[in-house]
């Protein structure tokens, strides 16, 4: 009897870029699969009769199962018809969401979890290459009309969910462009922003209406909003970044982390820069101050920029290479990641702390003084413990502080109007989206703290709903 063989299909990654050729451009680094590779990949899905990827991971539930199957049998059109049946936006979160869905793959119990990011990347591009998406012949069937206020993720989601339902949407930013962080913040070599220019043509062809350059709550008032428009959603955010208050914060050449991405992304897109927000790399000792993913986005923009030395300082210690104890399957697993920055150049410090800055007769920084951390169990938590003897300084012109977002912080229309706050600061919403005042709905990291892309989405999304019902 002839003996069957199987073969296995192990996952395959598309890879990046050469790092001397990517590193001479600001364009995306990530590569795509062939398509007769994705199907073979899509064929890895095991069709669980409990997806968690779908049910548990996904903030969109998106119906990652069904969709695979589809493209494993080539069946692309259709695979992007279920994958836009929840998902206002493949083309951002296949660039650049940590894909929650694989973190909780079955298959990633004993193997290597799904390539959904890449096959999601795939059917959309699909989609646009061979004209499948195109603009939709939408009628304004309702009178009432609904100002967004914020052109991040969860705005653009809820405008592009409420303009399909037949109202008049208009999105206000105060940024010249519309896309918040996705325009702003993420680096275009990760994201580029013209995959996202393209999304907002799109919309502005099906009647979604953008007015960019205006700050609501100064340069229009919430009494113009009311009088013109029957809701209001504020998605404007969480804008606060996270201080370091120690000696010599005050030196010049300290700047947020969000500054150099952002004055970067501003001369990709064309926009002027003042001479406060114009700073680079170019030719400076750069200390990253926070080991994260936009720390992890401020080296590959300083490497890209020309700096001559960039360190990354991490409090935490460095995460384990496999999931630790207390962090099993399903749950997003907790292991260190290098990102295709780390892999770029820099060098990453762990269980460090960082004690004071100190700098030069004209005030310009040009030390950061450190000491190594040791965590130690006190009362149940961990605590970070200076470890004597361990101080060290790194030389300094630039250095970026990329330690998160504390909240929206002050909101020009939310404060003049006195909307109520959680105990973070972040907006109080319902369940319903629905602020303290009536007819006022919230969305993404404004009402939920930093977070991420894929669930701002899913904020807008929802809230979009819960503005049709409101009005309806
Ligand atoms: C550097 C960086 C990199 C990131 N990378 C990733 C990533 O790779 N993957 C991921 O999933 N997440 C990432 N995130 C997180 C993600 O970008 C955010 O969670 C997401 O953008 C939040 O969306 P949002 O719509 O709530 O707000 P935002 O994207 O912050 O958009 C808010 C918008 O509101 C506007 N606005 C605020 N107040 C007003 C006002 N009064 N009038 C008019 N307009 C106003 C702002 O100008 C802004 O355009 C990153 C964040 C940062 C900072």
């Amino acid at each position: 009897m002839a003996k069957e063989t199987k073969q296995i299909i192990r996952r395959r990654e598309p890879g990046y870029r050469s790092v001397t050729e990517r590193l001479k451009d600001f364009d995306e680094v990530e590569r795509c699969l062939s398509d007769d590779e994705l199907v073979l990949q899509a064929s890895r899905c095991m069709s669980c009769g409990t997806p968690f990827c779908h049910a548990y991971a996904c903030p969109l539930a998106n119906v990652i199962p069904e969709t695979n199957e589809l493209v494993a049998n080539g069946r692309w059109k259709e695979a992007l018809k279920l994958l836009l049946s929840t998902h206002p936006f493949p083309e951002f979160t296949a660039r650049i969401c940590p894909a929650l869905c694989e973190g909780s793959c079955v298959l990633g119990i004993n193997e290597e979890a799904v390539s959904i990011r890449h096959i999601e990347k795939a059917i959309i591009e699909k989609g646009f290459e061979k004209g499948w998406i195109k603009p939709r012949p939408l009628v304004k069937k309702h009178r009432e009309k609904v100002a967004v206020i914020g052109s991040g993720p969860s705005g653009l989601a809820a405008a592009e969910i409420l303009n399909q339902k037949g109202y008049e949407v208009t999105v206000y930013d105060k940024a010249l462009s519309p896309g918040g962080l996705l325009m702003y913040g993420i680096p275009n070599f990760k994201l580029n922003k013209q995959i996202i220019w393209r999304r907002i043509n799109l919309m502005k062809e099906e009647g979604v209406i953008f007015e960019g350059g205006i700050a609501v709550g100064e340069d229009i008032s919430f009494n113009y909003l009311k009088r013109h428009f029957a809701a209001i959603l504020l998605a404007g955010g969480a804008e606060e970044p996270r201080d370091l208050i120690i000696p010599g914060r005050n030196l010049k050449g300290i700047h947020f982390a969000l500054d150099l991405l952002k004055a970067q992304n501003k001369r990709i897109l064309g926009e002027p820069l003042t001479a406060e927000e114009d700073i680079n790399a170019t030719g400076k000792n750069v200390v990253v101050i926070g080991g994260g993913d936009t720390g992890s986005d401020c080296i590959g923009t300083a490497i890209r920029q020309g700096a001559k030395a960039i360190y990354q300082m991490e409090i935490m210690p460095r995460a384990p290479e496999k999931r630790g104890e207390g962090n099993a399957w399903p749950l997003w697993p907790v292991v260190d990641r290098v990102s295709s920055s780390h892999q770029e150049g820099g060098t990453r410090h762990w269980s460090v702390a960082t004690k004071e800055f100190s700098g030069n007769q004209s005030n310009e920084v040009v030390k950061v003084h450190c000491c190594e951390v040791d965590w130690v169990e006190e009362d149940g938590s961990l605590t970070p413990q200076r470890i004597d003897n361990t101080d060290f300084a790194l030389a300094a012109d630039l250095v970026l502080l990329s330690l998160g977002f504390s909240g929206p912080g002050p909101n020009p229309l939310a404060d003049a109007i006195g909307l109520a706050r959680d105990e973070r600061g972040n907006i109080l919403v319902d369940d319903r989206h629905l602020t303290s005042v009536d007819g006022i709905f919230c969305a993404g990291d404004i009402a939920r703290g930093q977070s991420l892309v894929v669930r701002a989405m899913a904020d807008g999304v929802q809230a979009a709903a819960d503005i049709d019902k409101f009005l309806r």
